[in-house]
């Protein structure tokens, strides 16, 4: 059976595998499809696109937009996303401004609180446009202020901590129309992780193709759920592993294995280009 891995991040966000050593692991795993979706950027893909073909796997080009419902974040995927594609991005241009303006809020915050930490050895560790709170977690425990990843973000980096900024987010709406307006398809990532099933009318409303219904956070009963759910509403069924290398011990890939006639059904509802 062919099977794809439709949720991955490399080190152009907050993964650590490059490119190359994903499509690697990802021919290991014997998969024939695979989308890069880190987040806010397309930076990966070239880099990505060229060791897939040495491998021989199809690759979709994507990204992962944080998005606002009712106050929730909630994450959207984008598929076969175009870097040409001048509005996309310029949003996802503007998202990286303000994921770098977030990393120096932090850190404001935490030398505010006395505790040392430079941002170039932040932006240094992170070494991408698209920064997160992960790279505030690896310099902090770098820095002696942590004993772990997981110390970091519960002693100052999760929301209510002393280094919390909140991140922007688009509507959900916007999302998908940037995503459609691209000439791509749009996905709700991982839905049981919002712990909201009430926000997802409104995501549905806001015009997505497909609901992320395998991942590696779901559980089967959550899976099976969503995949009713899915079916119910008209949506595809997609799924993958959320890898992101070592940043949170052993790697995902691998994890999900989404039939490739998902994919198929994914790339159906794609529109006509609308941006350029
Ligand atoms: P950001 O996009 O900068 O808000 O960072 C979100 C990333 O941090 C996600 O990849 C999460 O898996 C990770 N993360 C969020 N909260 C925690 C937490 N409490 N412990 C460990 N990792 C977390
Ligand atoms: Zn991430
Ligand atoms: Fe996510
Ligand atoms: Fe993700």
């Amino acid at each position: 059976m062919k099977t794809a891995d439709l949720h991955l991040h490399t080190h152009f966000s907050d993964g650590t595998f490059s490119p190359e050593e994903l499509a690697a692991r990802a021919q290991g795993h014997g998969f024939n499809a695979l989308a890069l979706t880190d987040h806010d950027t397309l930076d990966g893909c070239e880099r990505m696109a060229f060791a897939c073909a040495t491998h021989g796997i199809e690759f979709i080009p994507g990204a992962e937009l944080t998005a606002d419902v009712d106050g929730k974040e909630v994450h959207i995927l984008g598929y076969w996303l175009d870097a040409g594609s001048t509005r996309l991005v310029s949003e996802l241009r503007r998202f990286q401004a303000a994921r770098q303006q977030r990393i120096h809020d932090s850190v404001a915050r935490l030398n505010a609180a006395g505790i040392p930490l430079q941002v170039e050895n932040v932006l240094a560790i992170a070494n991408c446009a698209s920064p997160g709170r992960p790279h505030l977690a690896r310099a902090l425990v770098e820095a002696g202020h942590a004993n772990d990843y997981d110390h970091a973000f519960e002693r100052y980096l999760k929301k209510g901590r002393v280094a919390f900024v909140p991140k922007a987010r688009m509507t959900a709406a916007e999302a998908v129309q940037l995503i459609h307006g691209a000439g791509g398809a749009a996905v709700l990532a991982h839905p049981a992780l919002y712990r909201n099933d009430g926000l997802i009318p409104k995501i549905v409303e806001a015009g997505i193709d497909g609901i992320e219904c395998w991942h590696t956070r779901h559980s089967e009963s959550a899976t099976n759920n969503y995949i009713r759910l899915a079916a119910e509403l008209g949506l595809v069924a997609t799924g993958g592993s959320d890898c992101h290398g070592l940043a949170k011990g052993t790697p995902l890939i691998g994890s999900v294995k989404l039939p490739y006639t998902h994919v198929e059904a994914l790339a159906a509802r794609r529109p006509a280009r609308s941006d350029s």
